[in-house]
């Protein structure tokens, strides 16, 4: 949504920003045994033949779920991706993880999570992440030892197929140690757009979504055969759940996120404990000999409700350890063969449309039969006889629907009193909220009349998903999209916001000015649109202005490092140091991380003529990200200065092994050499500086041609 800024500080220097692209268990389990866990986002249970589908799209989930346990009613703590991988991470509610919906929230340092847990038990931690949300800054790569999100470095790149995905978790497995592992992987292609693979897509030609499943359970086919091979599928757990479900046009809604219907809540889960018990030193494949446990039943179906939030107290028991806290109960005890209770409520939320629209939030328990929404008008729902939650029964079961609404409360209650880690990220987590844009940061659904109830409204919903959908491919749709959504509501601060965007992506800088600020005035006051009018005014040379509305931006959120690193970038190009320096510090102390403010400040201090200070900023820059193109090039040209050339050289070829076609680092590496006498290489790079500088070098190029010549000679 941002556009990057771009500011020259030295000379040569080229981009100075980057903008940032438990319970124990009931009975022994075999100790130390690898634990595979596969998230397969926007899953309807409804799509697996285990789950009753007569499609035919996931033999391979179904050949699996005969040897697991199969829970029929799963709930998901929240339809959407990030603040549902949060819950199934941590087993925590969200009111405890403080992760709402995808956009601006990150999990803070202070809440616990699975992984590190499995790390302490002496745990090898990989994650192989398919889409977006769930990147490494989202705060989720806490207790991995490796993240694998890397494939989003490349421009534009949002997701990647099951195959890839798959690919480097076999790899990483493969490369098996003495230590047990954990490997989190999450699989990213049914989430829209569907656009499934041959020979998928021409076998779902119209039912693209179905196409996405079954390419997605041939892939994990195949690595399920993989691990079979390797004896992983006795000795290993394997937990194959999905984050959320998808509407398909269910209740007016096309994807998920917005309702809390069993079309996005209610997902497949499926788990199978090992079947083996591995010896310490024995290699899988050869661990065959073991004494069988059996504590799956092959074929077991669970189907009193539980939640997402119930995995990780699981697989920690598995483990051997224990969470510090948890929202969720293990499922041994159900999984061994313990009835259950089938009026356990298992919670949802969506705040999504709060903190996009202003809307009401939705909170709903779900019993097996039962399922209570608490909205401005509430719902209740017989899942037995009406499955797909057709005909609201609150009028004739009011008791009931009280009773319901009254455990709400009590599971609300107790998420408050157990609050006791993150007071302070409670708080931040409501600035969060009212950061986002209208949302009050209240955590309670508005009464009756008060607020709009999102079921009244999810036509406007549409045309705005739509519109974004079609932002990339096709702005002028999509612009006909968000026109369409504010006449249904005129006073739709989030349809201004986007047209904004669009006419600011496109140039038309006044035009986007015009509606940033109509979609203010309504009351939509989004970090976003204060920091593209800080763009624009920056970029008409109005400095105050731009930074009146990046500070705007930093008070609206003040965990925003890029809002706080643009205003450093502003003060620099103000020429007040100062600020600068404390705008980047601000960056680093909410997202230490992250390189760039490192690297912002060692330009600065370089600037106001501490050097030393400078190249210790950007070896701080390099320890976050050590293929940063541009820090090496700084360091090099510190060096440089300094009469180091040996060194300055070294960095100069970090800075081209990152980025090959890097002019001004060929500059400066052919100056290296020429002090360090090394003529020939100095020549080579001269050559290729010439070859590949843009005009405006003109006085490099020239400097170049003239150090070519005297080399000859
Ligand atoms: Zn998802």
């Amino acid at each position: 949504m941002r556009a990057s800024a771009l500011i020259a500080f030295l000379f040569l220097s080229s981009a100075a920003c980057r903008s940032g692209q438990p319970p124990a268990p009931t009975n022994p389990i075999p100790s130390r045994h690898p634990i595979v866990l596969i998230t397969i986002d926007t899953l309807r249970a409804d799509r697996l033949g285990s789950y009753g589908s007569t499609r035919g799209l996931t033999p391979s989930l179904d050949a699996f779920a005969r040897g697991a346990a199969r829970f029929t009613a799963a709930v998901s703590q929240v339809p959407l991706t990030l603040p549902s991988h949060a819950t199934i991470l941590t087993g925590l509610h969200p009111a405890h993880h403080l992760i709402r919906t995808n956009d601006g929230f990150r999990l803070a340092a202070t809440v616990p999570t699975l992984a590190e847990q499995l790390k302490a038990a002496g745990y090898r931690t990989g994650a192989f992440i398919g889409g977006y949300p769930v990147r490494a800054s989202s705060g989720l790569a806490r207790g991995f030892d490796r993240y694998d999100d890397e494939f989003l470095r490349s421009p534009d790149a949002t997701e990647r197929s099951a195959d890839e995905v798959l690919r480097s978790a076999t790899a990483w497995i493969d490369a098996k140690g003495s230590q047990p592992f954990f490997a989190w992987i999450h699989l990213f292609d049914p989430h829209s757009p569907y656009a499934p693979p041959a020979p998928f897509a021409a076998a779902h030609r119209d039912t693209p979504y179905d196409g996405e499943v079954a390419y997605t359970d041939a892939a994990v086919g195949r690595f399920l055969d993989r691990l079979g091979q390797l004896g992983l599928s006795v000795a290993a757990t394997i937990v194959i759940v999905a984050d959320h479900g998808e509407s398909l046009g269910e209740h007016g809604e096309r994807t998920h996120g917005t309702f809390l219907y069993d079309a996005t809540i209610r997902v497949p889960l499926l788990i199978k404990l090992p079947t083996v018990r591995p010896e310490p030193d024995t290699t899988y494949g050869r661990n065959t000999d073991g004494k069988t446990v059996g504590r799956t039943e092959a074929g077991r179906v669970v189907d009193v409700p539980v939640e997402t939030a119930d995995l990780a107290p699981t697989i920690a028991a598995l483990a051997g350890t224990a969470l510090t806290r948890s929202d969720g109960r293990s499922l041994l005890p159900l999984i061994g063969g313990a009835k259950g209770d089938p009026d356990r409520p298992a919670y949802a939320e969506s705040y999504y449309q709060n903190v996009l629209l202003g809307w009401s939030p939705l909170r709903a328990v779900r019993t097996r039969q039962w399922k209570y929404i608490e909205a401005p008008r509430a719902e209740l729902y017989d899942l037995e006889g009406d499955p797909h939650e057709l005909q609201s029964r609150l009028n004739e079961r009011a008791a009931l629907a009280t009773g319901l609404q009254r455990a709400l409360t009590g599971l609300e209650a107790a998420a408050r009193s157990k609050d006791d880690v993150h007071g302070a990220g409670a708080n931040e987590s409501v600035e969060r909220l009212r950061s986002l844009g209208y949302a009050s940061g209240s955590t309670a659904p508005a009464p009756a009349g008060r607020a709009i109830d999102p079921k009244d409204r999810v036509a406007v919903w549409a045309e705005i998903e739509d519109g974004i959908d079609l932002t990339a491919r096709d702005p002028a749709s999509a612009e006909h999209k968000f026109a369409r959504a504010l006449q249904l509501q005129p006073d739709n601060g989030l349809a201004m916001k986007y047209l904004a965007d669009l006419r600011f992506r496109a140039g038309r800088l006044r035009e986007a000015r015009e509606e940033y600020r109509r979609a203010i005035a309504a009351g939509f006051r989004h970090p976003d649109a204060y920091v593209n009018l800080a763009s624009i005014a920056e970029r008409e040379g109005h400095f105050d202005e731009a930074r009146e509305a990046l500070n705007r931006a930093v008070e609206l959120a003040s965990s925003d490092a890029d809002a706080w690193n643009r205003l450093g970038l502003l003060e620099a190009r103000r020429n007040d140091v100062g600020a600068a320096r404390r705008a980047f510090t601000r960056a680093i102390a909410v997202a230490g991380d992250r390189p760039e403010p490192y690297y912002n400040l060692g330009l600065i201090e370089r600037r106001a003529g501490n050097e030393t200070a400078a190249q210790t900023r950007l070896q701080e820059a390099l320890t976050r990200d050590a293929a940063y193109a541009e820090a090496h090039y700084e360091l090099a040209t510190g060096y440089l200065l300094a009469r180091q050339p040996e060194r300055a050289l070294e960095a100069y070829r970090a800075a081209l092994a990152s980025r090959p076609e890097y002019a001004e680092a060929l500059f400066g590496a052919a100056r290296a050499e020429l002090d360090l006498g090394k003529n020939a290489d100095a020549r080579r790079d001269y050559e290729r500086f010439v070859k590949i500088a843009p005009n405006e070098y003109r006085r490099q190029i020239a400097a170049a041609q003239a150090a070519i010549k005297r080399i000859k000679n």
